[in-house]
């Protein structure tokens, strides 16, 4: 740990104060029991109607009819709030020496809110074949369409995510009600995030559904919503994602949403997690989860302990889930994509969504494209006083606001956003220039045949070769955010952005 000196010690101090507060509400928010049943969800719908890929009926089974042995299990690995080196190392730690039974590296899903984050690392990320999701502007409760849709035009300004790739949502909090979806429906987002399944995925009458449309309605968290369950809100086409507990074995009352590291020592968390995984995974294959809050995986945090236990639980965790035939770590993206047509095992290999796909850009080549051998030296500044940032494209006047998400350049700089016609990894922002025409924009296949890639976590995969390639650019964001932004945020704002980084 850092040494500290007197001032921030106070400061830490008085920030720990906060930070209890923070996870109290947070605690507060988490299922201590069922929160649903089909008998109180009056949910019902018509599967002769509801047809993929536009319409999923909530069902405990997997889609299109499949046995629950012919399809993958899922696992997904998902971030919440802000995007910064501490916390993309995080994510590198765990998935950047993983393959996928294809040989391709694992994506995430990282619902972003812009308060301390660092954009051009969102950039980075999301140009390394992650999903960027929205989480307000401002981590919002009960967030306005101000809140929801600014983040994405702000996302798309100044980290240059196209908005066509921004389609899902998890609510602040998961304080999520029906106003919100319905700010979700009538963005077209294709996906929300924020509903819980509290009962056990093998169990009767459980929760646990696979994703599906809220064409009929929600069919979870039905006790706590009741005046928008029973088909009262049916919004067609908007896909649910329920997140799925985590419980103590033979417990009624242990049940763990995000973060279950936080709740108990690595021993017991891991035979949690060990536990819950095998009842999807010898049940019916629902998704399983890892939700996190990776700022309570990050080492190096000024006066935050090294979690280096926990980490290292979770890393054996992820080997030992790895072990499983026809384990996928995916992006909610991607498994939306096999959701809506579902292949079963034998056919995965043809799944577009699930292959790797670098862009072919000459490392000699310089563009502040997301991709760091590129960008290396390009990085615009944005030196805001309370959390300066980083951009490919213009700084902004002003900060950005939920009223205000796209402010105009600051006086003097000419950079440019990325024009909907050109992909983020060949668009120039500084002279203006998409360095590829739609035939000339290549992306190498790192695609392996289906096979054993997952135990290389030495760098080295079952047959022989480097896996370092596919994860390379995933791990640029910590060497480039080191060596330039590093010292500059106060730590008094690097201690307010872990405070706020606790929310859920
Ligand atoms: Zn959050």
């Amino acid at each position: 740990m850092p040494r500290l000196t007197a001032r921030p010690r106070l400061a830490a101090a008085a920030l720990a104060l906060v930070l209890a507060q923070f996870v109290l509400a947070q605690d507060g928010g988490a299922p201590s029991g069922p929160v649903s049943s089909p008998e109180t969800a009056g949910y019902s719908c018509d599967t002769t109607k509801c047809k993929l890929p536009a319409c999923q009926c909530a069902s405990t089974s997997p889609p299109g009819g499949l046995s629950p042995k012919d399809v993958p299990q899922f696992v997904t690995f998902t971030a919440d709030d802000a995007i910064q080196s501490y916390t993309l190392e995080v994510m590198d730690y765990f998935l950047a020496n993983r393959s996928n039974p294809n040989g391709c590296s694992p994506k995430m899903t990282y619902f972003t809110s812009l308060s301390y984050t660092n954009y051009s690392m969102v950039t980075d990320w999301y140009v390394a074949g992650n999903e960027i999701a929205d989480h307000t502007m401002t981590h919002a409760g009960k967030p306005n369409t101000s809140e929801i849709y600014g983040n994405l035009r702000a996302l798309n300004a100044f980290a240059g995510i196209p908005m066509s790739d921004l389609t899902g949502f998890r609510a602040p909090m998961l304080s999520w009600n029906g106003e919100t979806l319905t700010h979700l429906y009538n963005a077209s987002f294709k996906y929300d995030s924020s509903m819980t399944s509290a009962t056990l995925a093998n169990a009767s009458n459980t929760d646990a559904f696979w994703p599906y449309t809220l064409d009929y309605g929600i069919a979870n968290n039905c006790l706590e919503q009741s005046d928008i369950c029973q088909g009262r809100l049916k919004l067609p086409g908007l896909w649910e994602l329920p997140m799925y507990s985590v419980f103590q074995p033979n417990s009624t009352s242990g049940i763990h949403l995000m973060d279950p590291w936080l709740d108990g020592n690595p021993d017991e968390v891991l035979d949690w997690l060990k536990w819950s995984f095998t009842t999807h995974y010898e049940g019916n294959r629902q998704p399983f989860g890892l939700y996190s809050h990776p700022i309570h995986l990050a080492v190096g945090y000024p006066g935050v302990a090294d979690p280096i236990a926990t980490r290292q639980m979770l890393q054996t965790f992820l080997d030992w889930v790895q072990t499983h035939e026809n384990v996928w770590i995916v992006s909610n993206q991607q498994m939306l994509a096999w959701l809506q047509n579902p292949v079963p095992n034998a056919q995965i290999a043809n799944v577009d969504a699930f292959k790797c796909q670098s862009p072919d850009i000459p490392a000699s080549t310089k563009i502040c494209n997301g991709v760091s051998a590129n960008e290396a030296g390009l990085l615009n500044r944005c030196n805001f006083a309370d959390f300066p940032w980083q951009t490919c494209y213009y700084c902004p006047s002003v900060e950005p606001t939920p009223d205000n998400p796209v402010p105009s350049p600051n006086k003097g700089d000419t950079r440019h956003t990325v024009p909907s016609n050109c992909s983020t990894a060949f668009f120039d922002p500084i002279k203006n220039v998409c360095t590829c025409s739609s035939d000339s924009c290549k992306f190498t296949d790192q695609t392996k045949p289906i096979g054993n890639y997952s135990t290389n976590l030495g760098g080295t995969s079952s047959d022989g070769s480097s896996t370092a390639p596919a994860g390379a650019e995933a791990t640029a964001p910590m060497k480039q955010n080191s060596a330039t932004i590093g010292a500059v945020p106060s730590l008094a704002a690097v201690l307010l952005a872990f405070a706020f980084a606790i929310l859920a």
